[in-house]
């Protein structure tokens, strides 16, 4: 039985809340019905999907629910606006998703950075792209002034820092973050603003995002939207203290740097031990029965160094030792002193056999 006190991945994704289930397990029994249905069931699915839309907008301080789209999650939602949105220009900093459209795109290009404040762009775009909070590090990341359309994926940042979207038209973010289920997420699009779809098919999302509608997957995300939302301030507290107890424990090894920015989420722990590699640290962890990550999960396996760190000046030797560890409200202060133990306990040894 793996402990979910014991998980400090959840920046990957999180356990989803029992309370978001029971709220889901209705949809996926009797009240099956397609939400695009004229009968009662369809009806009755469209109104609980429709309360989601209002939870959702709640969350990340949308106007009106209608700005809600819901996709199958934030790479979807960060596919549907770069390319659809005509020329843009993404951060250094953002999510494989976004980087890797900036790459296979013509019409995508690189906006210049200085540590984590992040230029205008070097040539005329329609858009750009900076998310709110980078995943590897947890890092706030702070946007040019721009006079054209701006995009921010806030996947890692909904529920968990205040979100603003002042100056903001299109933001992608995602359920599985935030202890709701996987494969669904939402496209905020900004009152007024358009985009032509990404999918095509029988004109669900008032056209804009054809499917049927994963209406339990949807009303999971809204239950999952509503519980951040209430427990903002708590969530926030919580890991907020566990953070620093993990930190406080690994600033007696030596050799370490804490890669926090001034402004942070607590919600995320990054540190780079010298001339060690983070992939043996979170093999040695996982023997011991922690989950931590080495840099971000949708790009570990690899073995080149993270372009973030790259982009952020980071040398290689400091890089490759880099870890993440990312909290929940299901980490306790014990499992936290525990884990955080045990890391020091194999970064210890493993200085010693460099
Ligand atoms: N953006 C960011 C910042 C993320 O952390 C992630 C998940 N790792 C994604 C996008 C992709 O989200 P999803 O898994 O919902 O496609």
């Amino acid at each position: 039985m793996l402990e979910p006190v014991r998980y400090f991945d959840n920046g990957a994704t999180t356990r989803i809340d029992p309370r978001v289930l029971e709220e889901m397990m209705p949809w996926l029994r009797e009240d099956f019905g397609n939400a695009s249905s004229m009968h009662i069931w369809g009806r009755k699915a469209m109104a609980a999907v429709d309360e989601a839309r209002e939870r959702c907008a709640t969350l990340i301080g949308a106007e009106d629910p209608e700005e809600i789209f819901f996709t199958s999650g934030a790479t979807e939602s960060n596919n549907w606006v770069l390319q659809r949105c005509g020329s843009f220009a993404a951060s250094p900093f953002e999510h494989s998703s976004v980087r890797a459209l900036v790459e296979e795109l013509p019409e995508g290009h690189r906006l210049p950075n200085s540590g984590w404040s992040v230029g205008t762009p070097e040539q005329s775009v329609d858009l750009i792209s900076v998310m709110a909070v980078n995943s590897e590090m947890g890092c706030i990341v702070s946007r040019p002034k721009f006079s054209g359309l701006v995009h921010s994926d806030v996947t890692q940042g909904a529920g968990k820092v205040p979100i603003s979207l002042e100056g903001i038209d299109y933001a992608s973010f995602s359920s599985h973050k935030m202890s709701g289920p996987k494969g669904v997420g939402g496209l905020y699009m900004k009152s007024g603003r358009e985009l032509e779809p990404l999918i095509y098919g029988g004109g669900q999302e008032r056209g804009l995002r054809s499917g049927t509608l994963n209406v339990s997957g949807i009303i999971g995300f809204g239950a999952a939207a509503k519980l951040a939302h209430d427990d903002f301030e708590s969530n926030r507290a919580h890991v907020s203290e566990l953070r620093n107890i993990v930190k406080q424990e690994l600033a007696q090894v030596p050799d370490v740097r804490c890669n926090d920015h001034v402004d942070q989420s607590p919600f995320t722990l990054s540190l780079s031990f010298y001339k060690l590699v983070g992939e043996t640290l979170v093999i040695e962890m996982d023997a011991r029965g922690w989950a931590i990550s080495a840099g971000s999960a949708c790009s570990s396996g690899s073995q080149t160094v993270s372009p973030v760190l790259v982009s952020l000046g980071i040398t290689d030797d400091w890089a490759r030792g880099t870890v993440r560890m990312s909290f929940s409200k299901w980490n306790t202060k014990e499992s936290a002193a525990a884990m955080a133990k045990d890391l020091a306990e194999c970064a210890r040894r493993l200085q010693s056999l460099n």
